[in-house]
């Protein structure tokens, strides 16, 4: 394929509004599979996202597709060219914005797909702004026409008032019937420019995205950017200056099929010997050994915004979850992990989120798709301890690590959050927004009847129930999204929780000062019901900083039980906390 008969694009949209029925759609309308055959959905392949309906991993997949105006003739004649359209599907949710952009950044287009029912929604807009971002061309595609109750014209007004878009742009479209498709695909070669590489330059390509593949371990998704990459090509990744062998290459189509190269432009996939997805990192270079290149701009690395021990419970061993979590973590390096220990839980891991519906999903698979137990304890933010020697590290746990050093304050990291909402919710909005000690940087008008608020937030407020408060209280009206800011000094303390004078250090938190008591209390509430009584306890909720007593209670042993105080311990070890009760402490806290 010649250059300017490529395009790369993606599929984005809010959950539900029938991107993965278009992708299918597209596919079957090329013939690139069967229709029926692949049920499902063909790009979600695993069960937590059927279950979920989400798209969790992006799958790229290449089509051939011939305009049909001169569809009865030959491929290879000059007049009636076939285009290779390489589809880059992306994941549905905010907490996945990292792969979408990481997506994003192999493509030079998007269709934007919006339901006619409903609607521009959050992640129509938060989509809107990554795909600028990169600027990307944007086709607007308005999906679901066939509901008795699809809007379109109401759509094409919200497109033009909320993005400034050309109403006329917009192809409307049903995925379940079929209607409009080859007006997407028209307006794919249409409207979509080629990739601008160079073929006669030498070799610069891309990674994208990896998985982890039982046989051939790690596979790269990568975009060519300059140049050929041909098989047994000796490679090197920028970012580490490591060098591999290219032992297979090819494209998705939709399956692995080898070919003997990739052409600039292109998109595919390459084996070349890695081990782990860790080494195939997401935004790096590789070019041919020997050859001297510019890197390719790299893109921001995955924000984890929420954290959360995982340790083994009910009959599932260290090993096994560590192997699990291996194995998992391949699969979606945008999960950090760390082992931690705690006195109370024995190992485990410190895992990383993008949010919480991501460590959601990710909880599920572990114990779907590898069948293990886990304990999980309560998320948290990363905050940053400054210490009392001026030094401070960023801690998304309450270890003991640094427990040689004195704490002295603790910073929290917040965000800028954009609400756009309908002006008769404002008033509730910017009430809720108070109560999470929001402050207001922007109240505008977006059109007569569309309000933007612009906010910053503490993240913490945010991760638990934000969203779905924000739903509730406007109706499910309320585009939300949020990007990261600087961390800021906060009123914010450390509880520690002591059994018998023996800190338990799982059950640490960080609140705001003044919930420092009623926190405290319910803490001491929570682990009197959770302790054995054997013998005499005694509980204490100390703030760290101050070692100030905030709750403390004397707990009798109940008469009849007599055990020791070390099978008191192993006791609380084997507590499982639900998280309902962790959610419960967090909305407390
Ligand atoms: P995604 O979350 O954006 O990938 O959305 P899906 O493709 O999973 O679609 C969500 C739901 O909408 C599914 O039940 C689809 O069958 C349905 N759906 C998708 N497109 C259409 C359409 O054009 N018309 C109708 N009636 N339903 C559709
Ligand atoms: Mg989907």
């Amino acid at each position: 394929f010649q250059l300017d008969k490529i395009r790369n694009f993606s599929i984005v949209a809010h959950i539900d509004h029938g991107k993965s029925t278009l992708a299918d759609r597209l596919l079957e309308f090329t013939g690139t599979i069967q229709r029926g055959l692949n049920q499902p959905q063909y790009l979600d392949k695993l069960q937590v996202e059927r279950q979920r309906g989400i798209t969790v991993k992006a799958q790229t997949t290449s089509m051939i597709y011939k305009q049909s105006n001169q569809s009865h003739q030959n491929i290879d004649n000059q007049d009636n060219p076939a285009f290779l359209l390489n589809l880059i599907d992306t994941p549905g949710h905010v907490d996945f914005s990292y792969e979408v952009s990481r997506s994003l950044a192999a493509c030079q287009g998007v269709l934007l797909v919006v339901d006619a029912t409903q609607g521009i929604q959050a992640q129509t807009v938060a989509n809107f702004y990554l795909a600028s971002e990169c600027n990307l061309a944007i086709i607007p595609v308005i999906n679901k026409i066939d509901l008795p109750t699809a809007d379109p014209d109401n759509v094409k007004e919200q497109l033009a008032s909320i993005f400034d878009l050309d109403l006329s742009e917009a192809i409307l479209t049903s995925a379940k019937t079929g209607e409009g498709l080859e007006k997407v695909l028209e307006a794919i070669v249409e409207r979509i420019p080629p990739p601008c590489g160079k073929t006669d330059s030498p070799l610069r390509m891309l990674l994208f995205d990896s998985f982890f593949h039982e046989y051939k371990k790690v596979i790269c998704y990568v975009a060519v950017v300059d140049g050929v990459l041909r098989k047994g090509d000796r490679i090197v990744s920028a970012a580490t200056g490591k060098g591999y062998e290219v032992s297979d290459v090819g494209i998705m189509h939709p399956e692995f099929k080898p070919t003997a190269c990739l052409l600039t432009g292109q998109v595919g996939y390459v084996v070349c010997g890695m081990y782990s997805t860790q080494e195939a990192r997401v935004g790096d270079t590789l070019y041919k050994r020997q050859s001297t290149i510019e890197p390719l701009p790299g893109f921001q690395p995955a924000k984890h915004m929420v954290f959360s021990g995982l340790y083994p419970a009910d009959g599932t061993g260290m090993s096994e979850l560590e192997h699990a979590i291996e194995k998992l973590t391949c699969n979606d390096p945008s999960v950090c992990v760390e082992i931690e220990s705690s006195a109370a839980l024995g190992r485990g891991f410190r895992c990383g989120f993008l949010g919480l519906l991501h460590m959601d999903v990710f909880h599920q698979r572990l114990q779907q798709e590898y069948g293990v137990h886990v304990h999980n304890t309560i998320p948290t933010v990363p905050y940053m301890f400054e210490f009392e020697d001026g030094s401070k590290v960023e801690m998304h746990m309450c270890t003991d690590r640094y427990k040689d050093k004195k704490l002295k304050a603790i910073w929290e990291p917040m965000v800028i959050a954009k609400i756009i909402l309908p002006s008769e919710y404002v008033g509730p909005v910017i009430t809720l927004c108070f109560e999470r000690e929001g402050e207001q940087l922007q109240f505008s008008f977006i059109t007569s009847k569309q309000a933007l608020l612009r906010y910053r937030l503490p993240l913490r407020e945010i991760v638990v129930d934000f969203y779905d408060v924000l739903k509730t209280i406007t109706s499910g009206y309320a585009i939300f999204m949020y990007e990261e800011a600087e961390h800021q000094l906060s009123d914010l303390i450390k509880l520690d929780a002591f059994l018998n004078n023996q800190k338990v250090d799982v059950l640490a938190t960080i609140v705001h000062k003044s919930r420092a008591q009623t926190v405290g209390d319910s803490m001491l509430e929570m682990l009197k019901k959770y302790i054995n009584r054997s013998q005499d306890n005694s509980i204490q909720i100390l703030e760290a900083i101050t070692g100030r007593v905030v709750s403390t209670q004397r707990v009798p042993a109940a008469p009849l039980e007599r055990k020791g105080v070390k099978k008191q311990l192993r006791q609380i070890r084997s507590v499982n906390i639900p998280r309902e009760a962790f959610l419960e402490r967090m909305k407390l806290s």
